[in-house]
């Protein structure tokens, strides 16, 4: 299958008022046209830098030092903004955690979403209001005929992320980047707001780059999933081999902190130990801290990414030899 978005060996360093920090560190991934594709780990590994990488939207301390980010063969990297801006919006949506933020204020929800046609497609004047109520009629906001003369702040949390959701996909985009989508949402809402974009997607045959620290958003989205650990993937894999059987050390450890399959779907916990400083290069395996299985190796060389099964990819020195002996103790997902 013809990949639609390829990620090569990304490095993304922000520069702080003490030291750059490695936020992204060589990390690829590649997401084929109409995939849900999860980016899964907690918060600060470096999961919404990728995504703002993709976009070409890094905050002003963010730079892009070292890859390639092609869409469709076309190296996103190298365009100019002009073009880049068109690429936004038009062929890749966004959704953030909070849809406050990114809607305006001052602006009918109607004016919003026109603004968006009017950069992105041919659409003007009736045809376009035309659109307009047809988009809000799809992410099921009711009465769109008063609500697009409604601001935002008459809306509820889970109604300005369909409005969210409405924008992005304005343009009939090939990807849609949803970074924490439902998070600020409560758990009716964001099962609704899940079940929106799973059925929006099989309409628009729209691929989904899903960023979260939601393992029950993994669950009920995902169909390939990438493990973020510390500015790299440390595991790649689909859905059920994930849940079923993860590989690394630290997806058990994802599983093992939870206790039931009902908790699960649930956010992921806090492992012992912290996150090792972003600041300097690694010399050795960057979980190493909080890994009950390291030993000398892991301290010492920088664990190469072994694929273990077809599409089933790791980053641990247990792996091709040692992972039976070390994980036969293990108990997988109950
Ligand atoms: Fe643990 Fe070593 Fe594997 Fe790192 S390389 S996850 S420290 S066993
Ligand atoms: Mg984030």
């Amino acid at each position: 299958m013809t990949a639609l978005l390829e990620i090569d060996a990304l490095k993304v360093q922000l520069h702080t008022a003490q030291q750059p920090v490695r936020a992204v560190d060589g990390l690829s991934l590649t997401i084929h046209p109409g995939e849900t594709f999860a980016l899964l780990g907690e918060s600060g590994c470096g999961k919404s830098m990728t995504a703002l990488s993709i976009m070409r939207l890094l905050p002003d301390a963010g730079r892009i030092t070292h890859g390639s980010i092609r869409l469709n063969g076309n190296e996103l990297l190298a365009l100019p903004e002009f073009a880049m801006r068109r690429v936004r919006g038009n062929r890749i949506g966004m959704i953030f955690q909070e849809p406050m933020l990114s809607l305006n204020p001052v602006m009918t929800t109607g004016e919003q979403i026109e603004e968006v046609l009017i950069q992105h497609t041919s659409l003007r004047g009736a045809a376009a209001q035309a659109r307009i109520l047809e988009l809000l009629q799809q992410v099921g906001i009711p009465d769109p005929v008063q609500r697009i003369k409604e601001y935002p702040f008459q809306f509820s949390g889970g109604m300005k992320q369909r409005v969210m959701i409405a924008m992005a996909l304005a343009s009939k985009p090939a990807l849609l980047i949803a970074d924490e989508p439902t998070t600020a949402l409560d758990v009716t809402i964001q099962a609704q707001v899940l079940a929106l974009m799973r059925s929006l997607q099989q309409q628009e045959n729209m691929a989904i780059l899903l960023i979260t620290h939601d393992l029950g958003v993994v669950a009920e989205m995902a169909q390939r999933i990438a493990v973020m650990y510390a500015g790299e993937i440390i595991e790649t894999t689909d859905r059920a081999t994930f849940f079923q059987a993860p590989a690394h050390p630290y997806s058990h450890k994802l599983f093992s902190a939870l206790p039931t399959r009902k908790k699960r779907h649930q956010e992921l916990v806090v492992i012992p130990g912290n996150v090792p400083p972003l600041s300097h290069a690694f010399i050795g395996c960057r979980f190493a801290d909080r890994c009950d299985f390291a030993w000398e190796k892991c301290h010492q060389e920088i664990p190469p990414w072994v694929e273990i099964a077809p599409q089933h990819h790791v980053r641990c020195h247990l792996y091709p030899d040692q992972a039976d002996k070390f994980l036969s103790g293990v108990t997988s997902v109950p």
